[in-house]
């Protein structure tokens, strides 16, 4: 075991778990269960890792952290920060461990923790009785640089009406919104939450498609003004002509959607076994945020949707006519602070990446009577949204068979007029690369593994032939990038490059795409994506009967198995030469000056670790110290939680359908 190990575990063996009770490992011998298969003990023996306490997965309160490293930048910006992400990834661990072992009740936890510390109370969200659902928010801009903010809020142009906030308020007797919000700082370490260790909500990306996480101001999700300059952080972000103490959060719905996607399996096994009355609370619980996750179908301003051009030019929508039915990449919401001076906003969003939708999700949500969302029209909607994602999906398939990146409803995130010659999605317009371009949305194989392992999944769970034919090509060129030598060692695509552009969209008789490319760049053993790749390849597998699909599955698990354990799961090292990045300088405009909570100065100086100095005391922070200053970029061995859930879930999915078939 690495150094790295060793001083992880002394950042956070002393505190007394309180996970011990909830998440020991004692499934290996459950009551009444059957023994376990070779795979459903390989799944039971990473699940031991995964929760052991003296691992480091989880906080005091059962949180599980990004990573048990602490030094990590990628899309959060610290590893003991959490992401929704992560908690939709412990539900769906604690179901299949109720799959495996007859309790459930480590699922029902698993919700209320998410429940307790990753949704808003009422607290939290205080004003949303002021929301004015026909003016859901004023607009801004999007730009493409972090050095164009703050962007000016323009009240001049029309936004559409929220048609959901109503039969929502009607069908949960609240105002209040059911959604997780993305980002936590669980230990907070930069101590927006006071001087203890209260869990806390913080937003990192705010500005444009060129802001990467190497350029962002870490913010509260409660802006008091207590820190950052004059206005808090409002300033950086949004230009306006008086601030007024707020609040807001992000939810990103691709975790919201996994965490449904999980109740539907908790429910659908838990009822194999007559047990379905012990998880119907909390799937009730998974309807409900599925309702709410329809604001992520929505353009940003409400606007309608298809040809709409020009901030004044696009119509303010009505009704349904402002919904993509797509997942896009995030909804927002926020108010005032001040309960007495209330007004509340809420935003959907324009950009939808291929690999955020979940057609498993919105066959739960439509078609899963357990799952059926109680508002008037969420059935309806998700069942809409359903047809839509598979449109989408062979929308963005190229010649070759991997998902290009996506679709907006707003050019540059300003209803700027596209290139002629745009291909367009329901009048939506081709985005090569959706939301961020620093670096590009469409080059992570992940994303890709992800998507597809959703839609095998509901192709397992139907049979739908639409899905079976994006399966069909999209399986064949993963297999054929992908190798696994004699001594059982893989490789699979890392990075992607695209070039072309789809054809237009025409549902009654959909293009070839033979102008739209894709080419591997690189390979990687990463095993996150490989156990994300191997239970796309299982679902499959287990509908299809393709004998390659079926052997990769096994070829990836097993090598992962053999060459990659170590004490606290399964990892390998990568090389981050993007780390030359902690010293790169974070936009702030001149003359704006704050402070952070811990005192690190804000202003045209900073950089992304001097508004971090927490880092300089990073166990790991003398590789990155030594890389700065001119030594070989670090290598680092992480074990990030949702990559070991993965890995998990793919033994127990492979356990389940195919282990003894042949
Ligand atoms: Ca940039």
């Amino acid at each position: 075991m690495s150094r790295r190990h060793l001083l992880a575990i002394s950042a956070v063996a002393i505190t007394a778990p309180v996970v011990n009770s909830l998440m020991s490992p004692s499934a290996h011998a459950a009551p009444g269960a059957a023994a376990a298969t070779p795979y459903e003990q390989r799944f039971l023996d990473l699940y031991a890792k995964i929760t052991s306490p003296g691992n480091g997965y989880f906080s005091p309160d059962g949180i599980p952290y990004h990573s048990v490293e602490t030094l990590i930048v990628e899309a959060p910006d610290h590893g003991h920060e959490t992401t929704s992400e992560a908690y939709s990834y412990l539900i769906w661990l604690q179901a299949m461990y109720g799959r495996v072992t007859g309790d459930w009740s480590r699922f029902n936890q698993a919700w209320e923790t998410m429940e307790k510390y990753m949704i808003p109370t009422h607290d939290q969200q205080p004003t949303n009785s002021f929301y004015n659902a026909s003016k859901p928010a004023t607009y801004a801009p999007e730009w493409d640089q972090p050095s164009q903010y703050p962007a000016r809020l323009d009240p001049g142009v029309g936004v559409g009406a929220d048609p959901l906030a109503a039969e929502l308020k009607s069908a949960y007797g609240t105002d209040d919104i059911y959604g997780m919000h993305w980002l936590q700082d669980v230990d907070n370490t930069y101590g927006f939450g006071g001087s203890g260790k209260t869990p806390t909500y913080i937003n990192t990306f705010q500005r444009g498609s060129q802001e990467s996480v190497w350029e962002t101001v870490t913010q509260p999700c409660r802006d008091d003004f207590t820190h950052g300059g004059r206005n808090g952080y409002l300033d950086l972000f949004t230009g306006d002509n008086s601030y007024a103490k707020q609040w807001k959060y992000t939810n990103a719905p691709d975790a919201d959607a996994r965490a449904v996607q999980a109740a539907y399996w908790a429910h659908k096994w838990a009822t194999a076994q007559g047990k379905q009355a012990q998880v119907a609370a909390t799937v009730a619980k998974a309807a409900k945020m599925g309702d709410y996750l329809r604001y992520a179908m929505f353009d940003k301003y409400f606007k309608k949707v298809g040809d709409c051009v020009g901030p004044s030019g696009c119509a303010p929508g009505s009704g349904k006519n402002s919904s993509h039915y797509l997942l896009s990449w995030y909804y927002a919401w926020g108010g005032a602070l001040d309960t007495s001076a209330g007004w509340a906003w809420r935003i959907g969003c324009s950009h939808s990446h291929g690999g955020y939708q979940n057609p498993l999700a919105a066959y739960a949500l439509s078609s899963y009577a357990a799952l059926t969302p109680k508002s008037a029209t969420g059935k309806a909607d998700w069942a809409l949204s359903l047809k839509r994602q598979l449109e989408f999906y062979r929308w963005l398939q190229s010649a070759e068979g991997a998902i290009a990146g996506g679709a907006t409803n707003s050019w540059q995130g300003r209803y700027a007029t596209p290139p002629s010659g745009t291909p367009t999605f329901y009048g939506m317009y081709y985005d090569e690369k959706p939301v961020y371009h620093d670096p590009p949305s469409n080059q992570w194989f992940g994303f890709q593994a992800w998507s597809m392992e959703r839609v095998a999944e509901y192709y397992h769970q139907t049979g739908a032939a639409d899905a079976k034919a994006v399966l069909d090509k999209w399986v064949n060129w993963a297999l054929a990038n992908t190798t696994v030598a004699a001594d059982g060692t893989y490789a699979f695509p890392s990075t992607l490059s695209w070039s072309g552009k789809p054809d237009t969209w025409n549902p009654s008789n959909p293009g070839g795409n033979a102008g739209l490319h894709v080419s591997v760049v690189d390979r990687t053993n990463d095993v996150g994506v490989a156990g994300a790749y191997a239970r796309t390849l299982v679902y499959y597998a287990a509908r299809s009967g393709h004998t390659r699909a079926r052997t990769t599955a096994k070829a990836l698990l097993d090598g992962m198995w053999t060459h990659h354990q170590d004490a606290r799961g399964i990892a390998v090292p990568e090389r981050r030469a993007d780390y030359n990045r902690f010293d790169a300088g974070v936009y702030v405009p001149g003359g704006w000056t704050g402070r952070m909570p811990n005192g690190d100065a804000i202003n045209s100086s900073s950089t992304f670790t001097s508004i971090r100095s927490f880092y300089k005391k990073d166990p790991d922070w003398p590789k990155v110290e030594a890389y700065l200053a001119g030594g070989a970029a670090p290598t680092l061995t992480y074990h990030r939680f949702w990559a070991q859930v993965d890995i998990a879930l793919a033994l127990g999915a492979y356990a389940e359908l195919l282990e003894g078939t042949r």
